[in-house]
């Protein structure tokens, strides 16, 4: 007898047989090795088929869970976001640091696509803020002439 074959399951699924490596734990199953009757492979192909399925579904329970519980979630956010303040800004900039690169890329090729847009908004800005931007440069000079 071949010691491997008990190490080895038939997917309910594909049909196919692997090795008990290939199915996750399933701590309800107690049977055949306590491990899932789909393999890997299979149960991610199952969920992605279920949430396809059942997007609607899902995505109106979601929000109509947002909707029930809109003022509990938002003063929980406050608080989470006050509570961790530091921690938070703290993993923004790291998160910033780590992604530097990317986000400049990313920059760089939406300002690329979008340069007609770009030009545009900041000549307006510039208008908007001649004022502003007139009293930064006087400043500006201010400090490099003391
Ligand atoms: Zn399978």
């Amino acid at each position: 007898m071949d010691p491997k074959k008990i190490y080895e399951k038939v997917c309910s699924r594909c049909g196919e047989r692997k090795s008990i490596d290939n199915f996750s734990v399933d701590k309800r199953n107690t049977l055949k090795f306590g491990r899932t009757n789909t393999c890997k492979v299979c149960r991610v192909i199952e969920n992605r088929e279920y949430y396809y399925k059942n997007r609607d579904k899902i995505l109106i329970r979601f929000k109509k869970y947002r909707d029930k519980h809109r003022r509990e979630l938002k003063i929980y956010y406050k608080i989470y976001r006050e509570k961790n303040r530091e921690k938070l800004s703290k993993l923004a900039g790291e998160w910033y640091q780590k992604n530097k690169e990317a986000i400049k890329k990313r920059n760089l090729k939406y300002i690329e696509v979008n340069k007609e847009a770009c030009l545009e908004r900041n000549r307006l800005w510039r208008i908007r803020n001649k004022e502003k931007i007139r009293e930064y440069n006087r400043e500006y000079r201010r400090r490099k002439e003391a």
